[in-house]
């Protein structure tokens, strides 16, 4: 980047996939001038020293966000909350703060109602995989990524152009959206996904001799299950906190199934090939376009 950094001071709470990653990508584009971490194990602080994820970690959040001008957390959605009221005694007045959760509505709602003047910005990098912690942060892990934007009711204008001025410059393109609208629209496309993958490998296990059978599975149990591999604490924090949207797509999916469990009772064979195929073209055309 030719022109100055966009901010002097970056203090990314929770140094795991998501913050390491924006770390190490801000500081590769030359868009902040230095990067600060707040850790919380030592175990976790030790592998972002030793990656250089940041240019220094603080282990606790007063100094680590003393100086900062924008701090952006990027802790499990239930901490974000808990962390807020923190950063927002601690921060420099003029400081901006932003998040990266899963979650948008209530994490909103708390940004909105402790930054009145409109510092808060809330955003969900559509990134990431199953891995986490500092130890899988890459400088990579954002470009060509979609980064959504989600305003809140008092966010000021300036400050969400400067976020996203950010998230342009570590490779992502931006979207906005209303945060609501987001909150259905991933327990659809994203939170459901991960609960049917936990659910799915429970039952398998919950079966007689279950680890038995788990010996003879071959890629179609792996691929579904791909996803159950992700952080229990992230996810448990992600299907609380949507807790409305999530059980709504949950139920709609449970009928699914007894639709299909139905079919079958009733040995409906066009009923089970119908939905079939009517679910392998929706598969399909979801491939196409990605
Ligand atoms: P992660 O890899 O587990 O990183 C979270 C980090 O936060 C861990 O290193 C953890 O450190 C640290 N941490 C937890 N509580 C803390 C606290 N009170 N103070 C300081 N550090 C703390 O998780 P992630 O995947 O980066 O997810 C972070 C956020 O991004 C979540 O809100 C998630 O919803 C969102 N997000 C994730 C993805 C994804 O695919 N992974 C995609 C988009 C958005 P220790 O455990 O070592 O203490």
């Amino acid at each position: 980047m030719d022109s100055a950094p966009l901010f002097r001071q970056m203090t990314v709470v929770g140094v795991g996939l998501i913050g390491g990653s924006l770390a190490l990508a801000a500081r590769q584009a030359g868009a902040v001038r230095s990067t600060v971490g707040v850790g919380r194990s030592k175990a976790g602080c030790a592998v972002a020293r030793s990656r250089k994820l940041v240019d220094r970690v603080a282990e606790d959040l007063a100094s680590g966000v003393r100086g900062a001008d924008l701090v952006v957390l990027a802790v499990p959605v239930r901490e974000i909350v808990r962390l807020l009221p923190d950063v927002a005694r601690l921060a420099d007045p003029a400081c901006l703060v932003a998040d990266v959760g899963s979650v948008k509505g209530p994490i909103l709602a708390a940004g909105d109602a402790l930054f009145p003047d409109g510092r808060f910005v809330g955003s969900h990098p559509i990134a990431g995989n199953e891995q986490s912690g500092p130890a899988a942060a890459r400088a990579d892990l954002f470009r060509g990524a979609n980064w959504i934007l989600t305003p809140g009711g008092r966010t000021r204008r300036a400050a969400m152009e400067r976020v996203e001025a950010l998230w342009r410059a570590v490779g992502a393109r931006v979207l906005r959206m209303e945060a609501g609208w987001h909150d259905e629209v991933f327990a659809t496309v994203s939170h459901l996904p991960h609960l049917a993958a936990y659910a799915l490998m429970d039952a398998v296990l919950a079966t007689e001799r279950g680890g038995e059978r788990i010996g003879f599975s071959a890629g179609g149990l792996r691929d579904f299950t791909r996803v159950a591999g992700s952080d229990p604490v992230m996810w448990r924090d992600i299907f609380l906190m949507n807790r409305e949207p999530v059980l709504k797509v949950l139920a709609g999916y449970q009928e699914a199934l007894e639709r299909l469990a139905a079919a079958i009772r009733d040995g409906d064979g066009a009923a089970v090939e119908a939905r079939l195929l009517r679910a392998r073209a929706a598969r399909e055309e979801l491939v196409h376009r990605s």
